[in-house]
């Protein structure tokens, strides 16, 4: 009977992981060559702009992105969609010295049973909130 080693197969998992996540190197597949290190500035819509770091073949300059970057971008393809959504209403904004405070009406919401707020600044002007 062959007994399986979790811990070596964990181990072995972990590092392929690892290496997809956050790569060092990349070699182009088309070109065969070792990629550069980039910092790929992206524009999406709704005036978001993001800044990755990526890899660029210096041949035919294709770009590409580790794991954990294109996550990044995916999050703020996310964003930049409800940012352009036309489902959006005007709420009067108050300050009471300290902090600004606005009403979210109960049709925006579902489920909610907890009373806290994760708020995320996009810019001086907008940001993302989520319930939590
Ligand atoms: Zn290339």
């Amino acid at each position: 009977m062959k007994v399986l080693n979790l811990d070596e197969l964990e181990d072995a998992n972990f590092k392929i992981d690892k290496e997809a996540f956050k790569p060092k190197t990349l070699t182009c597949s088309k070109c065969k060559i070792k990629m550069k290190k980039a910092e790929i500035e992206t524009n999406l819509a709704g005036g978001i702009n993001i800044e990755l770091s990526g890899f660029e073949c210096p041949k035919c300059k294709k770009r590409y992105l580790g794991l954990e970057e294109a996550r990044k971008l995916d999050r703020a393809l996310i964003i930049s969609k409800i940012m352009m959504n036309e489902f959006k209403m005007e709420r009067s904004l108050s300050f009471d010295g300290d902090n600004f405070t606005f009403r979210i009406p109960k049709e925006f919401t579902h489920n909610v049973k907890k009373r806290k707020i994760e708020v995320m600044p996009l810019g001086a002007k907008q940001f993302c909130a989520s319930i939590q």
